[in-house]
């Protein structure tokens, strides 16, 4: 039996983990995807202490940190149910092993979003992919389009004008979300065409992506001539595991959590990109302080349980 099963091997889960074992709690961590969300941060300029480091080396870190402790048992793997067994909860792998804990805390991230347009989902993996600072550079000197206007998609189209021929920023607006910093790096690229207050209708193609059609001419044509197409409209919070144990969503489906990051089921905690902590500012800093929060939550919950009457939160 273990003290706090983890789900998610992200900057959330692998922070967590770490408090926990320094709180000497037996820990399992368990994911399917090692590094989560990290692993998409072509550059990370805002995690403190290091000016500029790759968001999969960075996790790397992460995990190694997390595994150096004895108290950490680390598994890849797909967790399929979650359910609560009398005082405590039990995960079941898609391996069919089963994993029981005190208490748990969901760090599932988030997962992204899709246009919903004709030729989507035909083209996906045929030029259609939704992360494109993993996928750019497999676009070298080749055309392609971005679209949104959030961090992914505004770093995606920098990262991508360092090695495509030409970058379409298509955006439904004229403003962006990203940080200025990232506008203003794809601001400096002159192969980076910005399509604004336009919108993709259909993605075509034969056998792979050729290009596409816009609801609005751009320079007296509605459609573009691609190679790629990467989506980046945003994360949906992974929240079917949570569900499963009844921890109660906000109004836009994210795990609603205390300061405790503790969520509605006493013993259920969450963070990272699932919750609405953090004023939804998905971040790697948030998404760490919100796993040692949670960790030192599940401290105090089975401290509390074990002293009678004490109250140590
Ligand atoms: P986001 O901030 O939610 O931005 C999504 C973008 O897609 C918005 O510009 C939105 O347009 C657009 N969009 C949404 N639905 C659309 C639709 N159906 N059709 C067309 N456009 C649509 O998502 P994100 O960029 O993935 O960022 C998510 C979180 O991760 C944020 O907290 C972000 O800061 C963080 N992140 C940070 C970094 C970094 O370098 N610090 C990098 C990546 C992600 P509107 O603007 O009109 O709503």
């Amino acid at each position: 039996m273990y003290d706090v099963l983890i789900v998610g091997l992200g900057a959330a889960g692998y922070t967590a983990a770490i408090y926990a074992a320094r709180y000497k709690l037996k820990t399992f961590i368990v994911g399917f995807e090692d590094g989560g969300m990290g692993l998409t941060a072509a550059e990370v300029g805002n995690w403190p202490g290091d000016i500029d480091i790759k968001g999969p080396d960075l996790m790397e870190r992460f995990k190694k940190h997390a595994m150096s402790f004895e108290e950490v048992t680390h598994k890849i793997g797909r967790v399929e149910k979650i359910a609560k067994k009398g005082d405590h909860f039990a995960i079941t792998l898609q391996s069919g092993d089963v994993v029981e804990g005190k208490t748990v805390i969901f760090a599932t991230g988030s997962k992204k979003r899709h246009l919903g347009v004709k030729g989507e989902a035909e083209f996906s993996g045929k030029g259609v992919t939704y992360c494109a600072t993993c996928d750019a550079f497999f676009y070298k000197n080749k055309d392609v389009a971005v679209i949104g206007g959030g961090d992914s998609a505004v770093e995606g189209a920098a990262i991508a004008a360092q090695v495509a021929r030409k970058v379409y920023l298509v955006h439904r607006r004229k403003e962006f979300r990203a940080e200025p910093y990232w506008v203003d790096r794809v601001k400096a690229r002159d192969n980076v065409i910005f399509v604004l207050e336009n919108q993709v209708q259909e993605i075509f193609g034969e056998g792979k992506v050729k290009g596409l059609k816009l609801a609005k001419p751009f320079e007296g044509n509605d459609t573009l001539t691609l190679d790629g197409v990467f989506i980046e409209i945003g994360s949906d919070p992974s929240v079917d595991l949570s569900n499963q144990l009844g921890c109660v969503t906000d109004e836009k489906g994210f795990v609603t959590v205390k300061p405790t990051q503790e969520t509605s089921v006493p013993g259920v905690f969450a963070a990272g990109d699932n919750t609405n902590a953090s004023n939804y500012f998905a971040q790697f800093t948030t998404a760490a302080g919100e796993g040692a929060v949670a960790a030192n939550g599940v401290f105090n919950y089975l401290s509390t349980v074990k002293v009678e009457g004490g109250y140590m939160g």
